[in-house]
């Protein structure tokens, strides 16, 4: 599915852009002290549409949380009838958190673009500028209606569930598997967006009550489960980064089988599902048959921000593992 954008001109279009920090809104202190978030990147080069500005807050994203994701959402669900697109600029830290929380909690068809830059303003390979522009004209293509919060990165568009930060310093630093949903590349001045799926239908969780306090498990050779009895006690429910399709030390077993709160296994691995295959203790099969309840294909830190969005709207064990089961996501 290919579009071309309306000629300039040719029509009104209105974009809501969302400022909240990152890199793309960085510079350095002139007290030397480092590079931190300053000002809000401009929109270049696009004279035709009607934009209107927010910002939430600006922060670097490792300080971003769920309360801002959820500040975000409810600012998003607030704009997004009265425009044709919304951007948000975001830092890359997090800024597949934001997205799939916002995937997992808006509610419109219009189309939602996460992006932001892995060089700042005063460097010559700054990406910020190229990476809005991209995110502007992918927000406004009506082919990107009703396909959820995405992420427009280095040209490449990409599903909230599966796109990840890939990379700590090249400004291709996102991907994922299996990849891309799309891509916008430009003819002259023209941007040409394609999509290579069709939209899909997915459920959306509105939010109530507080959030709930989800904790994540590194697992690695020789764990034997510290840390696990003190996260258990504090959190309202734990996620596990497992070894290959969830497997894990025999030790974490019995801590597993007697936890009241609800244990998701993801894998620490960058790709691939959850499957219940080995029978020895601690292997997915095991760990299944003692509560345990697989996360699909989402990483750890996805797989936290749903297990938190269900506990906060008080689902319990069974409906939860329906969810993930079922890939309601
Ligand atoms: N390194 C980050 C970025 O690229 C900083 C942040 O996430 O705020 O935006």
């Amino acid at each position: 599915m290919t579009a071309l954008m309306p000629a300039p001109g040719e029509s009104s279009r209105r974009l809501a852009l969302i400022h909240t920090g990152g890199t793309i809104a960085s510079g350095p202190n002139p007290d030397g002290s480092g590079v931190l978030p300053r000002q809000a990147p401009q929109l270049p080069g696009m004279t035709d549409v009607v934009v209107s500005e927010y910002q939430p807050f600006n922060l670097p994203s490792p300080h971003i949380t769920p309360a801002h994701m959820r500040r975000l959402a409810t600012l998003v669900g607030e704009v997004a009838p009265g425009v044709d697109g919304v951007v948000i600029t975001h830092g890359t830290d997090t800024l597949e958190e934001t997205a799939f929380f916002l995937h997992l909690t808006l509610n419109s068809s219009v189309p939602v673009i996460l992006t932001g830059s892995m060089r700042h303003a005063a460097e010559v390979s700054w990406d910020g500028p190229g990476n809005l522009l991209d995110a502007a004209q992918v927000a406004l293509c009506p082919e990107s209606r009703g396909r959820g919060p995405l992420v427009v990165f280095g040209g490449d568009i990409f599903d909230a569930r599966t796109v990840t930060k890939v990379h700590t310093s090249s400004v291709d630093a996102f991907g994922g598997y299996p990849g891309p949903i799309g891509r916008i590349d430009r003819v002259g001045d023209s941007p040409r967006v394609h999509y290579f799926a069709r939209p899909e239908t997915r459920p959306t969780y509105q939010l109530a009550g507080s959030d709930a306090r989800v904790e994540i498990l590194y697992a690695y050779a020789g764990w034997t489960g510290e840390g696990f009895a003190e996260a258990a006690a504090r959190a309202d429910g734990l996620v596990i980064a497992a070894l290959g399709t969830g497997n894990l030390p025999a030790e974490l077993l019995p801590l597993i089988a007697r936890s009241r709160r609800p244990v998701v296994i993801a894998t620490r691995t960058h790709a691939g599902p959850i499957l219940p295959v080995y029978g020895y203790a601690g292997g997915g099969a095991t760990l299944v048959e003692a509560g345990a309840i697989p996360a699909s294909f989402l990483n750890a830190h996805k797989a936290r921000l749903l297990l938190l969005v269900l506990l906060s709207l008080d689902y319990g064990p069974q409906q939860i593992r329906e969810v993930f089961q079922q890939g309601a996501f």
